[in-house]
């Protein structure tokens, strides 16, 4: 080898190194203390039992290669939504989906634009794909439509937003959606996240079907890792404008989602009983989280998601970092939210009976302790 070949080395998109890996929320306890994983927004239910069956059935056939058009998938979902399979395209979770967004709209320089604590995976799908992130402030921790706006300019190709946001919990009216994509220029692709959809109990609230339907700049992207507790499996969709769904049908993995997982999410999706229990348990739980913690002199961002953030003071021994190791020592993981620009704040997933009432009796004894 000369030496000049091997001074050469493979060097990634500038982009690239410019990316903080997403770091997963935590998953450890200190030993023989009892794990409650409030971390990640799991559901407390897991999965219907259907889907688990459905899942060992295809465990019997894993050498045949999954079908690459995840069919049976696709009409289970556009039965329950009352939508064209033909406009869906499934995806190795949702990240998967908004990541082949970016990569297959953004040129070299485009801009992508979401929202100031928007989920993290925007940022990192775009400059993946060798775009620019453009982040808009929030006002009162809530996607800000204006401020989007002012932000647009004629090098904005995507604009990632997420309804329910994650990690502040907070929503958007769809008149107010709806405004958003009216100011966007056509060829700006509005894509709506809507992972946190199913737990929404707000009358003005709407995933964005509608708009999907009647805009060809829209997509509407939704998951299996929430509410129906198919996390491991990676399991995510979207529903898009025709030229959209075929985009990504060109350029995804041919595939992309493995034959236990299209099998365990088309029984799912079927298992309304299920969906409706674990959105029945967050609905209860969700305001005595909040009472609860707001009696101990904290602040809750009000949230209709299946997690609530809880923000702290700058007091010494009251900080959110210090309460974070507090309950880890207790086997209670929340998730430190410092990445999201959001370094005095802790957010709690709703998580079992018991696991609710350990984390709000472990952040009582925090509050009450006198060291610091
Ligand atoms: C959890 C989450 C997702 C889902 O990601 P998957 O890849 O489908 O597991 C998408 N968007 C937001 C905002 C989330 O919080």
């Amino acid at each position: 080898m000369t030496s000049a070949s091997s001074a050469l080395r493979p060097t990634p998109r500038a982009g690239a190194l410019e990316i903080e890996a997403y770091v997963p929320g935590k998953s450890k306890a200190p030993a023989g203390v009892k794990l409650h994983k409030l971390s990640s927004n799991e559901t407390p239910l897991g999965p219907s039992p259907s889907a688990i069956e459905a899942y060992r059935a295809a465990a019997g056939h894993l050498e045949v290669y999954p079908d690459g058009s995840a069919t049976v998938l696709r009409e289970a979902i556009a039965r329950a939504h009352g939508l064209d399979p033909a406009r869906i395209v499934c995806g190795a979770g949702s990240d998967e989906l908004l990541s082949l967004l970016a990569y297959a709209y953004l040129e070299p320089g485009d801009e992508g634009l979401f929202c100031e604590h928007g989920f993290l995976v925007y940022r990192i799908a775009i400059l993946a794909a060798g775009g620019v992130p453009v982040a808009a402030p929030e006002t009162n921790l809530t996607t800000d439509v204006d401020a989007l706006l002012a932000r647009v300019t004629p090098k904005t190709r995507i604009v990632y937003l997420a309804n329910p946001n994650n990690p502040t919990g907070t929503y958007l009216p769809f008149d107010e959606v709806k405004r958003l994509h009216a100011g966007l220029p056509g060829n700006a692709l509005l894509v709506l996240d809507a992972a946190y959809a199913e737990y929404v109990r707000a009358n003005d609230y709407a995933a964005g079907i509608e708009l999907v339907s009647g805009a060809g700049n829209v997509v509407m992207t939704r998951t299996f890792s929430k509410v129906f507790g198919l996390a491991s499996l990676r399991i995510g969709w979207l529903y898009g404008p025709e030229a959209v769904v075929d985009v990504l049908n060109r350029v995804r993995g041919p595939f992309n989602l493995s034959g236990p997982a299209i099998a365990a999410g088309a029984a799912a999706v079927a298992d309304r009983g299920h969906i409706d229990r674990a959105v029945e348990h967050n609905a209860r739980w969700l305001p005595e989280i909040a009472s609860a913690v707001r009696a101990l002199g904290l602040e809750v961002t009000p949230s209709v998601a299946n997690f609530v953030l809880i923000h702290f003071p700058a007091t010494p021994g009251r900080t959110a970092a210090e309460a974070d190791a507090f309950l880890t020592a207790r086997g209670i993981i929340l998730r430190a939210v410092g990445a999201y620009g959001l370094p005095n704040a802790l957010r709690m997933t709703v998580g079992s009976d018991e696991a609710n009432a350990a984390t709000l009796e472990a952040l009582k004894a925090f509050m009450e302790r006198s060291d610091g």
